[in-house]
C-alpha cells in the first residue's frame, strides 16, 4: 500500500499572486510575512503581496530577519511579534530559509514548546502558513517539512509534521529572474536532488515517482545552460521542475546525500544545494549498485551515461574541493548515521560507507 498526501493549493504562474491572491481572505485579517533581509524587497515578491492584501483590506508585518540557515532565536522573535500582534496567518517569501522558518514560526505562535519538544512534538494546529518561493530549488513551498540551525544538536535538524504543510502556495517563476548565478546553480542542483533522492528513496511510491521522473525532465533539460542570463520561460521550467521535486520530498523524505550535507553546511558553511550536488555523484554510485534500474531511468532522463558523467558535470559547476581532517569525518559520520534521512536510503548504509563519501569529497 501507499499514501499520499499534498493538501496543499498551489498556484502556478506569472502573476498568480495578483490573479488569485482572493484566496488569501479565508485565512483571516492579519498578516505576518517573514522574509530574508533584502531579496523579497528586491525581486518584487513582498510587493506584490502587499499590494493584493491591501487591496483585499487584509492589514499585515514583516519581520525580515531570516537569516540562511535560521536559527532557533530567530523563529522565536518572529513568533513573539505575530503573538503579540495577533495576527491570524503567516507567509514565508522567499527561498528555503524564509519558507522553512514561517513554517516553524506558525507552529510556534500556537503552541508553547522547549527547543526539545519543537523537533519532536507533539504539536497543536498551527496558524495557517502560506508560502511564496522565490528561487528554484528548495521545495519548501509545497513540504511539510521546516530546517533549522541546532546548536544543541550541533547541525540542521528539521521539524515535520503533516500541520505545516501550506495552506496556499503561490509560485510566479518572475521572482526569480534576478536570482545570481550561483544561486541559481545551488539551488537547481538542491531541487535535481530533491528529484534524484525522491526517486531512489525506500519511501518513494508509484504516484511520487511520477512526479519525480517529470521533476528531472525539466531540470534535466535545462542543467547545462544554467550560467548567464536565463529567459522567463527556463525561470519557469526550473520552477515547475523544483516544485515537483518539492511534492516528491513531501512524500518520500530525502535521503543520504541530505543528512550528509546538513554536516558541510553547519560546519563548512557550503551553500545547502552546494553540499548535495557534491555528494550527489557518489551516492549515485551506490545506487547504481542498489537500484540499477531505476538509476538507468534517471541517467535516461538527464541524458547523461552514469554517476562518472553526473560527476564531471558537477566538477564543472561547482568547483570546490572540501577537504576534510579524520576526526572531522569521524564527528558528521556520527551526526549522519542516526538521521531519518539515512533510514530512507536504499543501500545499508554503514559508517564506512559514509566516511568514505565524505573522503571522495577531496579529489573533486
Ligand atoms: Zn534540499
Amino acid at each position: 500500500m501507499f499514501m499520499y498526501e499534498m493538501p496543499t493549493r498551489l498556484y502556478f504562474g506569472k502573476n498568480c499572486i495578483a490573479q488569485s491572491g482572493a484566496a488569501l481572505q479565508q485565512l483571516g485579517k492579519k498578516a505576518l510575512l517573514v522574509t530574508g533581509r533584502h531579496s523579497a524587497k528586491i525581486n518584487g515578491s513582498q510587493q506584490a503581496l502587499a499590494d493584493t492584501l491591501d487591496r483585499l483590506g487584509i492589514s499585515w508585518i514583516v519581520f525580515d530577519e531570516v537569516e540562511n540557515n535560521p536559527s532557533i532565536a530567530t523563529v522565536r522573535k518572529a513568533a513573539a511579534l505575530g503573538r503579540e500582534q495577533q495576527v491570524d496567518f503567516v507567509i514565508g517569501i522567499g527561498g528555503g530559509s524564509p519558507m522553512d522558518a514561517a513554517k516553524v514560526i506558525a507552529l510556534l505562535c500556537t503552541n508553547e514548546m522547549d527547543d526539545v519538544v519543537l523537533f519532536t512534538g507533539p504539536y497543536s494546529k498551527p496558524l495557517p502558513i502560506v508560502t511564496v518561493p522565490t528561487t528554484s530549488g528548495t521545495g519548501s513551498e509545497v513540504t511539510k517539512v521546516g530546517v533549522l540551525t541546532n546548536p544543541h544538536a550541533g547541525t540542521k535538524q528539521s521539524v515535520n509534521t503533516p500541520l505545516i504543510f501550506p495552506v496556499l502556495s503561490f509560485a510566479d517563476p518572475s521572482f526569480t529572474m534576478s536570482v545570481s548565478e550561483t544561486v541559481t546553480v545551488d539551488t537547481a542542483v538542491d531541487a535535481l536532488s530533491h528529484a534524484v533522492e525522491g526517486y531512489m528513496s525506500r519511501k518513494s511510491t508509484p504516484v511520487s515517482d511520477v512526479w519525480a521522473e517529470e521533476a528531472l525532465r525539466f531540470l534535466g533539460m535545462h542543467l547545462t545552460e544554467l550560467r548567464g542570463e536565463l529567459s522567463y520561460a527556463v525561470r519557469e521550467d526550473l520552477m515547475y521542475g523544483s516544485t515537483l521535486a518539492g511534492i516528491v520530498i513531501a512524500q518520500t523524505g530525502t535521503t543520504l546525500v541530505h543528512g550528509m550535507g546538513y554536516q558541510l553546511t553547519y560546519y563548512k558553511g557550503l551553500a545547502h544545494g552546494r553540499a548535495n550536488g557534491l555528494l550527489l555523484p557518489r551516492y549515485m554510485e551506490l545506487m547504481e549498485a542498489s537500484m540499477s534500474d531505476k538509476a538507468e531511468k534517471v541517467w535516461e532522463i538527464l541524458g547523461l551515461s552514469g554517476w562518472r558523467d553526473l560527476a564531471s558535470f558537477i566538477k564543472d559547476i561547482m568547483p570546490d574541493s572540501v577537504d576534510l581532517t579524520a576526526s572531522e569525518i569521524d564527528s558528521y559520520v556520527a551526526l549522519t548515521m542516526p538521521a531519518r534521512a539515512v533510514q530512507n536510503t536504499s543501500y545499508d548504509i554503514t559508517p564506512e560507507v559514509v566516511a568514505s563519501l565524505y573522503r571522495h569529497l577531496k579529489t573533486k
